[in-house]
């Protein structure tokens, strides 16, 4: 006789955002039952049902400025936002479902929340989180561009645009000294061993030398953040009709919001740097074949810390990214 069985039914959830990573087992859980555990004691876990069932509601729909270009007669949507994170994590999250830290998905409420708070500026002329956007037509295909500043308003003083954009952060960045050359006044930086100052158009220093002077530099604001605010200035430009203000953009900063004071660091706005970032990164997201490579610049590699899709990440690579791998490399060479 002949006897079946059934195969086990295996669900696979579908790509996106498929719920929460429990901050106590670290495993899987969905939206709900996540809120239902809160409600019944959740034992060992700081999260109350009330803030639970806030990150829930707040959670925006991942296709958003798809759903937009699509409204505006685009084939693809990318926001601002999307452009300046990482375009594998971007990518792994459209092929892959995956789950965010309760306690990561908290972090990003909080921002919102200070960000509503400070929406309710009074500005006599300018723009509170208005959202643009521009359509544009590259490799073939329509793409809308989308992005929300926090506030673009009028400055006298500047006779043009000056758009801020607050971040909430517990580490905001902070001006330290630096170590100038004293003949071009650029800023040196340690050769491969470290033991030697080098100046791209002097050469080798030692750290001692009477050539090298040490000056206070100011806090600088983080590489994507300056590019977001630049990729805004060019969204203001594209708009200049809609606004029926046809100011220049004449200045950018970015107001990080630490825990103890706010740093405020201005921006350099460079239109053309900013259009070869914005060609360079399509081309990337528009690569179906390849998988974008793994972050590489410093400033950045935080990004890992937090990133949902890691696991997949490091399994397309072979093995660990971020700091982890930097680390590894170091005591490699060591
Ligand atoms: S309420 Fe806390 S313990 Fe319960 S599933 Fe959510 S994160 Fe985990
Ligand atoms: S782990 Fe880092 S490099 Fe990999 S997708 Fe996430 S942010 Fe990007």
């Amino acid at each position: 006789m002949v006897t079946t069985t059934t195969p086990p039914v295996i669900t696979v959830a579908p790509a996106g955002l498929a719920g929460f990573l429990c901050d106590v087992t670290e495993e899987p859980v969905s939206f709900t039952d996540c809120l239902r555990c809160a409600q019944h004691g959740a034992p060992g876990c700081s999260f109350a049902p009330g803030v639970i069932s806030n990150l829930i509601r707040g959670i925006r729909d991942s296709d958003y400025a798809d759903l937009l270009a699509r409204e505006n007669g685009a084939e693809l949507g990318f926001s601002v936002t999307e452009l300046v994170g990482c375009p594998r994590q971007f990518v792994l999250k459209k092929q892959n479902p995956y789950y965010e830290k309760v306690s990561a998905m908290y972090r990003m409420a909080f921002g919102s929340g200070y960000h509503s708070a400070l929406a309710e500026y009074e500005t006599s002329h300018g723009f509170k989180e208005r959202t643009l956007t521009w359509k544009i037509t590259f490799m073939g295909q329509t793409i809308l561009l989308v992005g929300t500043p926090d506030l673009f308003e009028y400055s006298e003083e500047m006779g043009g645009w000056l758009i801020t954009d607050y971040k909430v952060t517990a580490n905001p960045p902070f001006g330290h000294k630096v170590p100038i050359c004293v003949h071009c006044d650029l800023e040196l930086h340690k050769n491969a061993s470290g033991d030697k100052l080098v100046c791209p158009n002097c050469g080798e220093f030692s750290p001692r030398s009477p050539a090298v002077a040490r000056v206070y530099k100011p806090a600088q604001a983080r590489t994507s953040h300056a590019l977001q605010v630049n990729l805004y200035a060019l969204l203001i430009e594209k708009n200049a009709a809609r606004l029926k203000e046809s100011f220049p953009v004449k200045g950018a900063q970015i107001e990080y919001l630490g825990p103890k004071t706010p740093v405020r660091c201005e921006v350099t706005l460079d239109r053309d740097a900013t259009m070869a970032f914005l060609q360079a990164r399509l081309r990337v997201l528009l690569n179906t074949h390849d998988l974008p490579p793994v972050l590489d610049e410093v400033d950045e590699l935080w990004r890992c810390d937090y990133c949902p899709v890691r696991s997949y990440c490091e399994q397309a690579h072979g093995g660990p990214v971020g700091k982890a791998a930097t680390e590894e490399s170091a005591e490699a060479e060591a």
